[in-house]
């Protein structure tokens, strides 16, 4: 089966599963997401399914990327922060929908090869970061939206809310022995912070300090 006819199938299953808005469907439809997966695994590109990429890490699932993206509630001139760029798939479809996106990873191969594919892609208003995401970004901050990719262990890290601007939303699963919640983080306008559960998942773990020898 050809691409188009693969990727027109998940876009049907996508909005079947309950995903109405159409700027993120017109994104999944924009970006090649064969170009992300590893070459061997390109038939399974358009499949509603994680896939393994370098360094024991995943591609998130379409509907995973979709429901974030979805809840995100992105406006054009939102400024965006991504924790975990992996493939570059997440923070290519967030740069369909608005103009300013930064994201952070610690693998330096990762780092470099989402860097080589924004580039074949004239993807040139994402910005990215080879770091410690736990820590954020402090010299960009603050950010309308955060996105975190990885589940943290126990609870969101503080710099994280920290850097979410007044009025901001952070979107970070969070995992305990029994699972992992995707939460979403409110900064109210007056300062206060609300929490709340919004789809049980499976991320790889968000793991602080960078990898010996990148
Ligand atoms: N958004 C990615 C999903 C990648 S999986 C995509 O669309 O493909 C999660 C990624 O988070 C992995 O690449 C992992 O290396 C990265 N990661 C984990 N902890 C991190 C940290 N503290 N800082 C930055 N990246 C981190």
């Amino acid at each position: 089966m050809p691409d188009i006819d693969r990727k027109i199938r998940l876009l049907m299953q996508l909005r079947r599963e309950g995903i109405t808005d159409t700027a993120v469907l017109r994104a999944i439809e924009t970006v090649p997401r064969e170009r992300f997966v590893p070459e061997a695994l390109r038939t399974q590109a358009y499949d509603n399914l994680p896939l393994p990429i370098k360094q024991g890490q995943t591609i998130s699932q379409p509907y995973v990327v979709a429901f974030m993206t979805e809840k995100l509630a992105l406006k054009e001139r939102m400024k965006v922060l991504e924790i975990g760029t992996g493939s570059g798939y997440q923070a290519a479809v967030l740069a369909q929908i608005c103009r300013r996106v930064y994201t952070i990873e610690r693998h330096r191969g990762l780092y470099l090869d989402s860097r080589k594919m924004f580039d074949e892609l004239g993807l040139h208003s994402i910005v990215t970061l080879h770091g410690d995401g736990m820590k954020g970004w402090p010299q960009q901050a603050p950010f309308d939206r955060i996105i975190v990719t990885a589940a943290a262990f126990g609870q969101v890290p503080d710099a994280l809310t920290e850097q979410l601007a007044p009025g901001g939303l952070m979107l970070i699963p969070v995992g305990d022995s029994s699972g992992q919640q995707i939460v979403r983080v409110t900064r109210h306008e007056d300062g206060t912070i609300g929490k709340e559960n919004i789809l049980p998942v499976r991320f790889v773990p968000l793991v602080s300090g960078m990898p010996s020898g990148s």
